[in-house]
């Protein structure tokens, strides 16, 4: 009599060695459910239906199975660790640009989808996560969140530009935007630029006044 592993289909003498028995297949199996595993077999599906047109749903078994298991686990896991905005639009980004897999993970490579991302955003995403970064700055901080961009780290603030957190549409269209711009220092200034493009965004303004009208009130009344 033995025991076989239902994911390698190795067999042992006895049932404990089995229980203790670790394998590829059965760590895949077991990590299934983890959110970046998750997005690595989003991401994987979604590289079928662009790449190959094909129509045949893959399973999570046919990912597991796959050479490219590792690829997508670790880009999925990298979209988790610097919380990418947007993961499936970035795979779509990705892919249209014909970034080989061994670049996905890639900070210049985010920042380079980030950009132009921020360019073509609906404005209610830009506000919900605007109101979800003030209110995770009030908890920490104690302050009221409309508050963020007048009273906050500019250090931390920065890097929430170059993160997404606050779009160049909070920044141009609130008081508070406003002033955080105007107190930066030099360096930073440099930092957050590629992403406040003046040229892009004034004629971007120009072109979706309605847009533009609607973000300013939207923050104004909240009191940003
Ligand atoms: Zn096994």
């Amino acid at each position: 009599m033995s025991f076989v592993c239902n994911h390698c289909n190795k067999s042992f003498l006895k049932e404990s060695s089995l229980i203790v028995h670790s394998c590829e297949p059965r760590r895949r199996q077991q990590e299934k459910n983890e959110r970046g595993v998750q997005l690595g077999f989003q991401s994987y599906i979604k590289f079928y239906e662009l790449m190959q047109g094909s129509a045949k749903l893959k399973t999570f078994d046919d990912f597991a199975g796959s050479s490219y298991y590792r690829a997508f686990v670790k880009f999925g896991r990298y979209c988790v660790n610097v919380k990418v905005i947007n993961p499936p639009r970035f795979v779509e980004w990705l892919l249209k640009q014909n970034k080989k897999i061994d670049q996905w993970c890639r900070d210049s490579i985010y920042t380079e989808y980030l950009i132009d991302y921020l360019k073509i955003e609906a404005v209610d995403d830009v506000l919900l996560r605007a109101i979800e970064y003030g209110l995770d700055w009030e908890d920490t901080t104690g302050n009221l969140s409309h508050d963020c961009l007048r009273y906050g780290n500019s250090n931390a603030l920065t890097h929430a530009v170059v993160s997404g957190r606050i779009s160049p549409w909070v920044i141009y269209n609130s008081a508070s935007g406003q002033e955080f711009l105007s107190n930066l220092n030099t360096e930073q200034l440099a930092i957050v630029w590629p992403y406040l493009d003046v040229d892009f965004w004034q004629k971007k303004f120009k072109d979706y006044p309605a847009d533009q009208e609607y973000v300013k009130e939207m923050l104004k009344k909240a009191g940003w």
